[in-house]
């Protein structure tokens, strides 16, 4: 036992040198507890009843160590946009514990924002509120939406500005993941020449994390493009763009991570970019299968030693069969189709088009389903092709039970106005309750909640433009 009760365990630094560095945070300012989410706080068996404890605050801002546990910054490379980066690595998020909890299972907690570590290269180790909010939001919002995910802890306050395009106010985001190793741990080691830290990686990874196909390497590459390739379906069907598919934005464990200029989609648009830094498009929405196959491709590379090409092509080739299923599988429950029946493909694909055509609200496109009014209202000049295909669907539909949309079709979508709602209530005016009210809403986002219908709505139009981009 170590302080709040934590078991913690230095497992990751088994992994030896070349992996990581040790170092201690930085203690930044003076911290201030913004939010804590109780829900995360049970993953590693911690009592919400410490959020009140001012060494809480200390401690997820980065001025009280955690004892038992030796900090560390992991180290990764990575392809950026499409190419090699070379080495990169935890360069302002920093391991500060890893608790085992009661069920056994073992959580990485990570402070990002908590200072300058060895692989820090041009950036100041530091992170903004406004982005802080965003992966704290963000990460509840995607855990509720039953999407594989980090899961954020806290939000302290620095109390210091910190440099952007303008100065802002500074945070330290307290995180949770299983593991956060990423493809790029893998990048790293092959392409720096240690071919046989692969394998040491490689054991540690399955050893903890898929203990059952302990010695099958072959078996569990296609598990982690199985994981893959359900979390990206996971993604297209709530209409989330994660915005830097890096491979070092890949989790090795299939979950969603480094939540930067992400966006949920509004009005539907297949080519939405979210991130304003991908002026191609990379990133694009419906891009993001083919950028997750992309990547797995970039690991499968650094595992040509330890599994026989013809397995790791196989593999990869269960990516489209793995992602078609499971996207077909949400989309069917998003339109109440539970028996399988001929057609229901090209019903699915006719009301995207229709989105697309119409720019219709993506997430009401789903969620008004059973209010026709409404529903139709989502597509202004193109009234009359959505009622011909609410038809087919009523038509479909008569025999099934309707009484489950309403548990897979959110109300509250993280949009982005939403987001930056909360941000400005927090950083103009030290308004906590909004952010608390907004969190509320997106971690029970099926839940109608009478105080929070406003933002169930699309943006208005004074926050229609909002721009994201790399800069965090
Ligand atoms: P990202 O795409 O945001 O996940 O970051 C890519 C790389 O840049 C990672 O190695 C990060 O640790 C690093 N990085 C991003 N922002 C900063 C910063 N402000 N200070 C130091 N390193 C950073
Ligand atoms: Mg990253």
């Amino acid at each position: 036992m170590s302080d709040f009760g934590l078991t913690l365990e230095n497992h990751y630094a088994r992994l030896g040198e070349g992996f990581f560095t040790h170092l201690p945070a930085e203690a930044i300012g003076s911290p201030r507890l913004i939010h804590a989410n109780a829900d995360a706080a049970r993953l590693i068996d911690l009592d919400p009843a410490v959020f009140s404890d001012p060494r809480f605050a200390q401690a997820m801002g980065g001025h009280l160590p955690l004892t038992g546990f030796k900090p560390l910054a992991m180290a990764y490379s990575g392809h950026q946009f499409g190419v090699w980066a070379g080495q990169l690595g935890d360069g302002r998020a920093l391991l500060v514990g890893q608790a085992r909890n009661a069920r056994g299972e073992l959580w990485d907690i990570q402070l990002k924002g908590a200072g300058k570590t060895p692989y820090s290269r041009f950036g100041d180790g530091r992170a903004v509120m406004r982005s802080t909010i965003r992966e704290y939001l963000a990460s509840a919002a995607l855990a509720a939406l039953d999407i594989p995910t980090s899961r954020a802890l806290s939000i302290v306050a620095t109390g210091e500005q910190v440099v952007r395009e303008t100065l802002e106010p500074g945070a330290v985001l307290a995180r949770l993941a299983p593991s956060h190793v990423r493809f790029g741990h893998f990048e790293h080691v092959f392409h720096h020449g240690q071919k046989e830290k692969v394998r040491v990686l490689a054991d540690h990874v399955i050893g903890e994390y898929f203990p059952d196909l302990a010695g099958d390497y072959a078996a569990w590459f296609g598990e982690v493009v199985r994981r893959t390739a359900h979390l990206v379906a996971a993604w297209q069907a709530v209409g989330f763009a994660h915005g830097v598919m890096n491979t070092d934005n890949m989790s090795i464990l299939g979950l969603t991570i480094d939540y930067g200029p992400y966006g949920f989609m509004d009005a539907y648009d297949p080519w939405f970019i979210c991130n304003h830094s991908d002026e191609q498009g990379r990133y694009a929405f419906a891009n993001q299968p083919a950028v997750a196959l992309w990547n797995l491709r970039a690991l499968a590379l650094t595992l040509s030693e330890l599994v026989g090409t013809e397995a790791l092509l196989d593999a990869l080739n269960d990516f489209e069969r793995h992602f078609g299923a499971a996207y077909r599988a949400r989309m069917r429950a998003r339109l109440g189709l539970a028996r399988d029946e001929e057609g229901d493909d090209k019903l699915v694909g006719d009301l995207l088009a229709l989105m697309a055509r119409a720019r219709a609200d993506y997430s009401l496109g789903f969620l008004h389903l059973t209010d026709e009014g409404a529903w139709l209202n989502l597509f202004g000049e193109m009234a009359e092709d959505a009622s011909a295909w609410l038809a087919r669907w009523q038509a479909r539909t008569k025999d099934e039970d309707l009484s489950g949309l309403a548990r897979v079709n959110p109300r509250y979508v993280l949009r982005n106005w939403v987001a930056e709602t909360a941000i400005r209530a927090v950083e103009d005016k030290n308004d906590i309750a909004t952010l608390d009210q907004i969190f509320n809403l997106v971690r029970a986002p099926f839940t109608k909640n009478d105080g929070g219908e406003a933002f169930a709505a699309p943006p208005p139009s004074s926050m229609c433009d909002l721009e994201v981009s790399c800069s965090s």
